[in-house]
Protein backbone atom coordinates (compact mmCIF):
# COMPACT_ATOMS: atom_id res chain seq x y z
CA UNK A 1 0.00 0.00 0.00
CA UNK A 2 1.54 3.44 -0.84
CA UNK A 3 1.91 6.11 1.16
CA UNK A 4 -0.82 8.08 -0.39
CA UNK A 5 -3.07 5.07 -0.05
CA UNK A 6 -1.80 4.64 3.98
CA UNK A 7 -3.29 8.77 4.32
CA UNK A 8 -6.77 7.86 4.42
CA UNK A 9 -7.20 4.20 4.89
CA UNK A 10 -7.00 2.85 8.54
CA UNK A 11 -5.69 -0.51 9.54
CA UNK A 12 -5.99 -2.04 12.48
CA UNK A 13 -8.51 -3.34 14.85
CA UNK A 14 -8.15 -0.27 16.65
CA UNK A 15 -12.27 -0.13 18.40
CA UNK A 16 -11.73 -3.82 19.76
CA UNK A 17 -12.39 -3.97 23.59
CA UNK A 18 -12.54 -0.96 24.71
CA UNK A 19 -15.21 -0.03 26.47
CA UNK A 20 -16.00 2.90 27.82
CA UNK A 21 -18.26 4.56 30.64
CA UNK A 22 -19.36 7.48 27.97
CA UNK A 23 -20.64 6.92 24.43
CA UNK A 24 -17.97 7.77 21.81
CA UNK A 25 -18.51 10.65 19.80
CA UNK A 26 -19.59 9.37 16.29
CA UNK A 27 -18.57 12.03 13.26
CA UNK A 28 -19.52 11.12 9.82
CA UNK A 29 -21.52 12.18 6.95
CA UNK A 30 -21.15 8.92 4.77
CA UNK A 31 -22.28 5.74 6.25
CA UNK A 32 -21.04 2.76 4.53
CA UNK A 33 -22.60 -0.19 4.02
CA UNK A 34 -21.40 -3.86 3.32
CA UNK A 35 -23.48 -4.64 -0.06
CA UNK A 36 -24.45 -2.90 -2.58
CA UNK A 37 -27.89 -4.57 -1.28
CA UNK A 38 -27.60 -3.02 2.07
CA UNK A 39 -26.90 0.18 0.06
CA UNK A 40 -29.67 0.24 -1.81
CA UNK A 41 -32.13 -0.01 0.85
CA UNK A 42 -30.55 2.65 3.49
CA UNK A 43 -33.52 4.41 3.87
CA UNK A 44 -35.34 1.39 5.58
CA UNK A 45 -33.01 2.96 8.36
CA UNK A 46 -33.98 6.54 8.38
CA UNK A 47 -36.24 6.05 11.50
CA UNK A 48 -33.70 4.35 13.67
CA UNK A 49 -30.65 3.00 11.92
CA UNK A 50 -28.02 5.13 10.38
CA UNK A 51 -28.15 6.29 6.64
CA UNK A 52 -26.29 9.63 6.37
CA UNK A 53 -24.88 11.39 9.29
CA UNK A 54 -27.30 14.31 8.85
CA UNK A 55 -30.41 11.94 9.96
CA UNK A 56 -28.53 10.71 12.86
CA UNK A 57 -25.96 8.98 14.21
CA UNK A 58 -24.78 6.64 17.51
CA UNK A 59 -23.85 10.20 19.30
CA UNK A 60 -27.27 11.72 18.74
CA UNK A 61 -29.30 8.45 19.03
CA UNK A 62 -28.10 7.90 22.40
CA UNK A 63 -29.03 11.03 23.62
CA UNK A 64 -32.30 11.24 21.91
CA UNK A 65 -32.83 7.73 23.55
CA UNK A 66 -31.95 9.40 26.92
CA UNK A 67 -34.41 12.20 26.51
CA UNK A 68 -36.91 9.60 25.65
CA UNK A 69 -36.64 8.39 28.62
CA UNK A 70 -36.06 11.43 30.77
CA UNK A 71 -39.71 12.51 29.42
CA UNK A 72 -41.37 8.95 29.72
CA UNK A 73 -41.56 9.02 25.84
CA UNK A 74 -41.16 6.04 23.43
CA UNK A 75 -38.88 8.22 20.97
CA UNK A 76 -37.50 11.80 21.07
CA UNK A 77 -35.48 13.66 18.38
CA UNK A 78 -33.06 16.28 18.52
CA UNK A 79 -32.91 19.58 16.49
CA UNK A 80 -30.07 22.12 16.08
CA UNK A 81 -32.28 24.70 18.20
CA UNK A 82 -35.27 25.02 20.85
CA UNK A 83 -37.00 27.15 18.42
CA UNK A 84 -36.20 24.84 15.45
CA UNK A 85 -38.08 22.04 17.39
CA UNK A 86 -40.86 24.68 18.19
CA UNK A 87 -41.24 25.37 14.43
CA UNK A 88 -40.92 21.67 13.41
CA UNK A 89 -43.31 20.64 15.70
CA UNK A 90 -45.99 23.29 14.08
CA UNK A 91 -45.03 22.31 10.66
CA UNK A 92 -44.96 18.58 11.18
CA UNK A 93 -48.90 19.10 12.03
CA UNK A 94 -50.32 22.38 10.23
CA UNK A 95 -51.12 23.06 6.46
CA UNK A 96 -52.38 26.16 4.61
CA UNK A 97 -56.09 26.48 6.33
CA UNK A 98 -55.69 25.31 9.87
CA UNK A 99 -55.08 27.77 13.42
CA UNK A 100 -52.73 27.40 15.55
CA UNK A 101 -53.23 28.74 19.37
CA UNK A 102 -50.43 30.29 21.25
CA UNK A 103 -50.30 31.27 24.67
CA UNK A 104 -49.98 34.99 25.02
CA UNK A 105 -47.30 35.02 27.02
CA UNK A 106 -44.90 32.56 24.54
CA UNK A 107 -41.58 32.50 24.32
CA UNK A 108 -41.13 35.65 22.40
CA UNK A 109 -39.80 34.38 18.99
CA UNK A 110 -42.28 31.76 18.30
CA UNK A 111 -44.45 35.10 17.43
CA UNK A 112 -42.24 36.25 15.04
CA UNK A 113 -42.20 32.65 13.40
CA UNK A 114 -46.09 32.79 13.19
CA UNK A 115 -45.98 36.02 11.61
CA UNK A 116 -43.25 36.28 9.24
CA UNK A 117 -43.75 32.10 8.35
CA UNK A 118 -46.84 30.22 8.72
CA UNK A 119 -49.22 33.36 8.53
CA UNK A 120 -48.18 34.28 4.58
CA UNK A 121 -48.07 30.22 4.63
CA UNK A 122 -51.93 30.10 4.97
CA UNK A 123 -51.60 28.89 8.33
CA UNK A 124 -53.95 30.98 10.98
CA UNK A 125 -52.72 31.96 14.50
CA UNK A 126 -54.57 33.14 17.09
CA UNK A 127 -53.25 33.80 21.14
CA UNK A 128 -54.78 32.87 23.82
CA UNK A 129 -54.93 34.31 27.55
CA UNK A 130 -52.50 31.47 29.40
CA UNK A 131 -54.51 31.08 31.99
CA UNK A 132 -58.08 30.29 29.91
CA UNK A 133 -57.57 26.75 31.42
CA UNK A 134 -60.91 24.35 30.37
CA UNK A 135 -62.26 28.13 28.76
CA UNK A 136 -59.78 27.11 26.16
CA UNK A 137 -63.17 25.08 24.53
CA UNK A 138 -64.83 28.61 23.56
CA UNK A 139 -61.78 29.49 21.05
CA UNK A 140 -61.45 25.67 19.38
CA UNK A 141 -63.27 26.34 15.89
CA UNK A 142 -63.19 23.67 12.92
CA UNK A 143 -60.01 24.05 11.67
CA UNK A 144 -58.08 24.58 15.06
CA UNK A 145 -55.04 21.56 14.77
CA UNK A 146 -52.66 22.48 17.19
CA UNK A 147 -52.05 24.26 20.64
CA UNK A 148 -49.48 25.42 21.93
CA UNK A 149 -48.45 25.62 26.18
CA UNK A 150 -45.86 27.07 27.60
CA UNK A 151 -45.88 26.39 31.51
CA UNK A 152 -44.63 28.61 32.80
CA UNK A 153 -44.26 31.06 30.57
CA UNK A 154 -40.43 32.25 30.62
CA UNK A 155 -40.45 35.78 31.67
CA UNK A 156 -44.28 36.52 33.22
CA UNK A 157 -44.21 32.77 34.31
CA UNK A 158 -47.96 32.11 34.24
CA UNK A 159 -48.20 28.17 34.91
CA UNK A 160 -50.90 26.78 33.00
CA UNK A 161 -53.85 24.44 33.58
CA UNK A 162 -51.86 21.85 30.83
CA UNK A 163 -54.18 18.87 31.83
CA UNK A 164 -57.22 20.90 31.74
CA UNK A 165 -56.48 22.89 27.94
CA UNK A 166 -55.57 18.77 26.91
CA UNK A 167 -58.60 17.34 27.77
CA UNK A 168 -60.56 20.07 25.60
CA UNK A 169 -58.25 19.79 22.70
CA UNK A 170 -58.39 16.03 22.62
CA UNK A 171 -61.95 16.45 22.92
CA UNK A 172 -62.23 18.21 19.73
CA UNK A 173 -59.41 15.99 17.86
CA UNK A 174 -56.82 18.79 18.51
CA UNK A 175 -53.30 18.06 19.44
CA UNK A 176 -51.08 19.66 22.16
CA UNK A 177 -47.43 20.66 22.69
CA UNK A 178 -45.52 21.84 25.39
CA UNK A 179 -42.71 23.87 25.54
CA UNK A 180 -41.28 22.24 28.74
CA UNK A 181 -38.10 24.36 29.06
CA UNK A 182 -38.49 25.96 32.24
CA UNK A 183 -39.26 22.53 33.81
CA UNK A 184 -37.34 20.07 31.84
CA UNK A 185 -38.57 16.73 32.26
CA UNK A 186 -37.08 16.23 36.00
CA UNK A 187 -40.04 19.04 37.25
CA UNK A 188 -42.94 18.06 34.85
CA UNK A 189 -43.66 15.67 32.59
CA UNK A 190 -46.00 16.91 30.01
CA UNK A 191 -46.59 13.58 28.08
CA UNK A 192 -47.38 12.01 31.40
CA UNK A 193 -50.37 14.84 31.09
CA UNK A 194 -51.49 13.55 27.82
CA UNK A 195 -49.78 16.63 25.79
CA UNK A 196 -48.65 14.84 22.29
CA UNK A 197 -45.55 16.66 21.79
CA UNK A 198 -42.84 17.78 24.83
CA UNK A 199 -40.48 20.40 23.51
CA UNK A 200 -37.50 21.22 25.44
CA UNK A 201 -35.06 24.14 24.47
CA UNK A 202 -32.04 21.31 24.83
CA UNK A 203 -29.42 25.14 25.00
CA UNK A 204 -30.85 25.73 28.76
CA UNK A 205 -30.74 23.38 31.37
CA UNK A 206 -30.04 20.24 29.62
CA UNK A 207 -27.11 21.33 27.86
CA UNK A 208 -26.34 23.53 31.18
CA UNK A 209 -22.88 24.93 30.10
CA UNK A 210 -24.28 28.50 27.93
CA UNK A 211 -22.02 26.76 25.49
CA UNK A 212 -24.60 24.20 22.94
CA UNK A 213 -27.49 25.55 20.75
CA UNK A 214 -30.11 22.46 20.43
CA UNK A 215 -33.93 21.63 20.87
CA UNK A 216 -35.34 18.56 21.02
CA UNK A 217 -39.05 17.17 20.64
CA UNK A 218 -40.46 13.74 22.50
CA UNK A 219 -43.17 11.86 21.80
CA UNK A 220 -45.26 8.53 22.87
CA UNK A 221 -46.60 7.79 19.41
CA UNK A 222 -44.42 6.30 16.71
CA UNK A 223 -46.82 7.99 13.75
CA UNK A 224 -45.87 11.57 15.14
CA UNK A 225 -42.13 10.58 15.04
CA UNK A 226 -42.04 9.42 11.86
CA UNK A 227 -44.05 12.81 10.81
CA UNK A 228 -41.80 14.88 12.76
CA UNK A 229 -38.35 13.03 11.16
CA UNK A 230 -39.67 12.90 7.43
CA UNK A 231 -39.83 16.58 8.37
CA UNK A 232 -36.93 17.45 9.71
CA UNK A 233 -35.63 15.80 6.72
CA UNK A 234 -36.77 18.01 4.15
CA UNK A 235 -36.29 20.93 6.50
CA UNK A 236 -32.59 19.66 6.30
CA UNK A 237 -31.86 19.95 9.88
CA UNK A 238 -29.23 17.94 12.03
CA UNK A 239 -27.01 18.48 14.93
CA UNK A 240 -23.09 17.62 15.82
CA UNK A 241 -21.96 14.61 17.42
CA UNK A 242 -19.76 16.88 19.41
CA UNK A 243 -22.82 18.40 20.56
CA UNK A 244 -24.92 15.66 21.49
CA UNK A 245 -21.52 14.40 23.19
CA UNK A 246 -21.66 17.50 25.31
CA UNK A 247 -25.21 17.58 26.48
CA UNK A 248 -25.16 13.68 27.17
CA UNK A 249 -22.56 15.06 29.37
CA UNK A 250 -24.97 17.98 31.00
CA UNK A 251 -27.78 15.52 31.65
CA UNK A 252 -25.25 13.51 33.93
CA UNK A 253 -25.43 16.50 36.43
CA UNK A 254 -28.58 17.95 35.07
CA UNK A 255 -30.81 16.79 38.46
CA UNK A 256 -27.85 18.11 40.88
CA UNK A 257 -27.64 21.56 38.83
CA UNK A 258 -31.54 22.06 39.25
CA UNK A 259 -31.68 20.83 42.66
CA UNK A 260 -29.12 23.81 43.58
CA UNK A 261 -30.44 26.22 41.13
CA UNK A 262 -34.04 26.07 42.09
CA UNK A 263 -32.73 26.16 45.70
CA UNK A 264 -30.89 29.26 45.61
CA UNK A 265 -33.50 30.87 43.26
CA UNK A 266 -36.22 30.51 46.64
CA UNK A 267 -33.68 31.83 48.74
CA UNK A 268 -33.03 35.20 46.49
CA UNK A 269 -36.81 34.91 45.36
CA UNK A 270 -38.15 35.87 49.24
CA UNK A 271 -35.31 38.06 50.01
CA UNK A 272 -36.21 40.26 47.11
CA UNK A 273 -39.72 39.97 47.82
CA UNK A 274 -38.86 41.85 50.89
CA UNK A 275 -37.24 44.58 48.96
CA UNK A 276 -39.14 48.38 48.95
CA UNK A 277 -38.44 48.44 45.00
CA UNK A 278 -39.91 45.27 44.30
CA UNK A 279 -43.62 45.43 43.49
CA UNK A 280 -44.05 41.33 43.20
CA UNK A 281 -42.57 38.39 42.66
CA UNK A 282 -42.95 36.13 40.10
CA UNK A 283 -42.22 32.48 40.87
CA UNK A 284 -44.64 29.58 39.93
CA UNK A 285 -43.72 28.47 44.04
CA UNK A 286 -45.23 31.47 45.24
CA UNK A 287 -48.84 30.94 46.63
CA UNK A 288 -50.07 34.37 45.20
CA UNK A 289 -48.67 33.65 41.95
CA UNK A 290 -51.16 32.91 38.95
CA UNK A 291 -51.38 29.01 38.17
CA UNK A 292 -49.70 28.49 41.25
CA UNK A 293 -52.29 25.90 42.19
CA UNK A 294 -51.53 24.21 38.79
CA UNK A 295 -47.86 23.92 39.43
CA UNK A 296 -48.46 22.34 43.26
CA UNK A 297 -50.46 19.91 41.60
CA UNK A 298 -48.34 19.12 38.66
CA UNK A 299 -44.81 19.70 39.04
CA UNK A 300 -42.54 18.27 41.57
CA UNK A 301 -39.98 21.34 42.04
CA UNK A 302 -39.28 24.52 40.47
CA UNK A 303 -35.95 25.35 38.70
CA UNK A 304 -33.58 28.31 38.91
CA UNK A 305 -35.92 31.26 36.58
CA UNK A 306 -37.76 33.70 38.14
CA UNK A 307 -38.71 37.52 37.32
CA UNK A 308 -39.92 40.13 39.74
CA UNK A 309 -42.00 43.56 38.86
CA UNK A 310 -40.02 46.81 40.18
CA UNK A 311 -41.88 49.87 40.97
CA UNK A 312 -41.83 52.34 38.62
CA UNK A 313 -39.98 54.30 40.41
CA UNK A 314 -37.10 52.14 40.65
CA UNK A 315 -36.47 53.28 36.47
CA UNK A 316 -33.90 55.85 36.65
CA UNK A 317 -31.12 53.82 38.78
CA UNK A 318 -31.97 50.65 37.48
CA UNK A 319 -29.36 50.59 34.82
CA UNK A 320 -26.45 51.08 36.94
CA UNK A 321 -27.93 48.93 39.70
CA UNK A 322 -28.40 45.70 37.66
CA UNK A 323 -24.50 47.19 36.08
CA UNK A 324 -23.43 46.68 39.71
CA UNK A 325 -24.03 43.30 40.17
CA UNK A 326 -21.04 40.72 40.10
CA UNK A 327 -22.21 37.75 39.49
CA UNK A 328 -25.14 38.00 37.10
CA UNK A 329 -23.89 38.73 33.94
CA UNK A 330 -26.14 40.34 31.59
CA UNK A 331 -28.21 38.66 29.37
CA UNK A 332 -31.09 36.12 27.85
CA UNK A 333 -29.81 32.70 27.64
CA UNK A 334 -30.50 30.90 30.94
CA UNK A 335 -29.93 27.85 32.64
CA UNK A 336 -26.14 27.63 32.76
CA UNK A 337 -24.14 27.07 35.58
CA UNK A 338 -23.53 31.08 35.63
CA UNK A 339 -26.21 33.30 36.67
CA UNK A 340 -27.48 35.55 34.60
CA UNK A 341 -30.10 38.77 34.69
CA UNK A 342 -31.87 40.60 32.04
CA UNK A 343 -34.19 43.35 32.35
CA UNK A 344 -37.37 43.67 30.43
CA UNK A 345 -38.57 46.78 30.23
CA UNK A 346 -41.42 47.97 28.56
CA UNK A 347 -43.12 44.90 29.19
CA UNK A 348 -43.58 42.09 26.77
CA UNK A 349 -45.70 42.00 23.63
CA UNK A 350 -48.94 40.89 24.63
CA UNK A 351 -52.06 40.47 22.00
CA UNK A 352 -55.31 39.53 24.14
CA UNK A 353 -54.62 41.49 27.08
CA UNK A 354 -52.63 44.92 27.58
CA UNK A 355 -49.19 44.03 28.40
CA UNK A 356 -48.34 44.73 32.46
CA UNK A 357 -47.06 48.17 32.68
CA UNK A 358 -46.81 48.36 36.60
CA UNK A 359 -43.05 48.69 36.42
CA UNK A 360 -39.40 47.02 34.67
CA UNK A 361 -39.30 43.58 35.12
CA UNK A 362 -36.26 41.38 35.93
CA UNK A 363 -35.62 37.78 35.08
CA UNK A 364 -32.67 36.43 37.08
CA UNK A 365 -31.78 32.78 36.19
CA UNK A 366 -29.47 31.25 39.27
CA UNK A 367 -26.58 29.59 38.58
CA UNK A 368 -24.33 27.36 40.24
CA UNK A 369 -22.15 30.47 42.67
CA UNK A 370 -22.52 30.20 46.18
CA UNK A 371 -26.02 31.37 47.40
CA UNK A 372 -23.75 33.40 49.89
CA UNK A 373 -21.88 35.45 47.57
CA UNK A 374 -24.89 35.65 45.10
CA UNK A 375 -27.37 37.31 48.07
CA UNK A 376 -24.31 39.89 48.73
CA UNK A 377 -24.34 40.48 45.62
CA UNK A 378 -27.76 41.72 45.45
CA UNK A 379 -27.38 43.20 48.57
CA UNK A 380 -24.99 45.51 47.35
CA UNK A 381 -26.44 46.06 44.53
CA UNK A 382 -29.84 47.06 45.96
CA UNK A 383 -28.32 49.28 48.30
CA UNK A 384 -27.74 51.86 45.09
CA UNK A 385 -30.98 52.49 44.79
CA UNK A 386 -31.88 54.17 48.10
CA UNK A 387 -31.77 58.14 46.71
CA UNK A 388 -30.28 59.55 49.58
CA UNK A 389 -27.77 57.27 50.70
CA UNK A 390 -25.28 57.98 47.16
CA UNK A 391 -23.43 55.55 45.30
CA UNK A 392 -21.28 53.84 48.37
CA UNK A 393 -18.72 52.63 46.60
CA UNK A 394 -17.88 49.07 48.37
CA UNK A 395 -15.03 46.71 46.98
CA UNK A 396 -15.48 44.24 44.81
CA UNK A 397 -16.92 40.44 46.40
CA UNK A 398 -14.26 38.58 45.15
CA UNK A 399 -11.32 40.88 46.73
CA UNK A 400 -12.61 40.61 50.07
CA UNK A 401 -12.10 38.15 52.47
C1 LIG B 1 -34.51 29.70 24.89
C2 LIG B 1 -35.90 29.23 24.74
C3 LIG B 1 -36.34 28.68 23.54
C4 LIG B 1 -35.49 28.61 22.31
O1 LIG B 1 -34.33 27.86 22.45
P1 LIG B 1 -33.06 28.17 21.50
O2 LIG B 1 -32.26 26.94 21.59
O3 LIG B 1 -32.43 29.41 22.03
O4 LIG B 1 -33.64 28.38 20.11
C5 LIG B 1 -37.64 28.24 23.49
N1 LIG B 1 -38.46 28.32 24.54
C6 LIG B 1 -38.07 28.84 25.71
C7 LIG B 1 -39.02 28.90 26.85
C8 LIG B 1 -36.77 29.33 25.84
O5 LIG B 1 -36.39 29.87 26.99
Amino acid sequence: MDDQTKCVHLTGDWEREFHSLVPPVHRGSTVVFPTVDAYQRRRESFYDGYSYGLYGTPTSRALEAQIAALDSGSRALVVPSGLAAIALTTLSCTRSGDRVLLPDNIYDPVRTFAQTFLEPFGVEVAYYDPLIGRGIVDLVEDNVRLIWVESPGSVTMEVQDVPGIVEAAHARGIMVAADNTWATPLRFKPLAYGVDFSVTAISKYFAGHSDVLMGAISVRDEGLYRRLRDVSRVLGYGVSPEDCSLVLRGIETLSVRLDRAETSALILARWLEQQPEVLEVLHPAFASHPGHEHWRRDFSGSSGLFSVILRPTARPRLASVIEALEFFSIGASWGGTKSIVAVIDPAPLRTVAAPDDRGPIVRFSLGLESIDDLKRDLENAFRLFAADKPHEVLPPLRHRA
